[in-house]
């Protein structure tokens, strides 16, 4: 009896040992080659895009977890990404090396906010000027200039600080799968069309779908048109699967660093 308990306390023992090993591995490989680049054809890389919305000052304004976040909360996530070794990038980088123009960092991702909400302003411009991390905001046209929303000379500002784009996220925010494909591209062209004529000619145009609703006649029509188009499905884009016109984002929420880095990989093995 007593030799059988010495024996299962060695295999455990052995066993402890292996998986201190095994993570040890995990993360001298992973600090090793954090720096590594790929061209889209080199490796599957996972390409986390996560969308916010609003970015408020404490918890006391947060009515819903995937609405609202803390600063406190956001620059965690930030700094809690970049000493993971994150790289952050834009869409426009993302485009180049989905054409094979560019390589990336094996841990990319992107920062994204919905709605035009004018705490992003207040609250993660300084955050991202901090950390020198560039973000893309989706602005309701309609919407702009309003109580609680940014104006437009916020958006040019922001712009104008080169780590700011200002996308499109509709002119009035409807749900797609109600509009025939003709209105959908219509909203589409108006909402760009808003945008330059308030800050000029834009590179890229991006368009996230309110709701995450759309139909595929849709997403075929603004790929015809040239927009990059976004969901909101919280899975994670991987680089062989990597669709421009359907790109999957996901909601940080409020979560830890450590849960927020378990969900990409989670994801990413649960949703591809
Ligand atoms: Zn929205």
């Amino acid at each position: 009896m007593e030799n059988k308990k010495k024996v299962i306390s060695k295999i455990a023992i052995v066993i402890l040992i292996l998986v201190i090993l095994g993570i040890s591995g995990i993360v001298i490989y992973d600090r090793a080659t954090v720096n590594n680049e790929y061209s889209i054809n080199e490796a599957n890389l996972q390409i986390p895009i996560f969308v916010y919305h609003n970015i408020v000052e404490d918890a006391s304004q947060i009515e819903y977890d995937y609405m609202q976040t803390t600063k406190d909360t956001f620059e965690k996530q930030i700094k809690g990404l970049k000493d993971f070794g994150y790289n952050f990038i834009t869409y426009d980088q993302l485009q180049k090396y989905k054409n094979n123009e560019i390589k990336l960092k094996k841990k990319s991702c992107i920062v994204t906010f919905d709605d035009g909400l004018e705490g992003v302003y207040k609250n993660a411009y300084p955050i991202a000027q901090k950390y020198n991390i560039p973000f893309t905001m989706f602005v309701i046209i309609n919407s702009m200039e309003k109580e609680g929303c940014i104006t437009w000379n916020e958006a040019k500002e922001m712009q104008d600080s080169g780590l700011v784009t200002i996308a499109s996220h509709s002119m009035d925010h409807p749900e797609f799968t109600k509009l025939p494909v003709n209105e959908a591209v219509e909203n589409v062209n108006n909402s760009y069309k808003s945008i330059e004529d308030n800050l000029g000619n834009q590179t890229i145009k991006i368009f996230t779908y309110p709701y995450g609703l759309n139909t595929e006649e849709q997403r075929i029509a603004l790929k015809e048109n040239g927009y990059i188009q976004n969901l909101t499905d919280n899975k994670i884009n991987k680089s062989k699967q990597l669709d421009l016109y359907g790109l999957h984002r996901c909601y940080p929420l409020s979560d830890s660093i450590y849960k927020m880095i378990l969900k990409i990989y989670y994801r990413s093995i649960r949703y591809n």
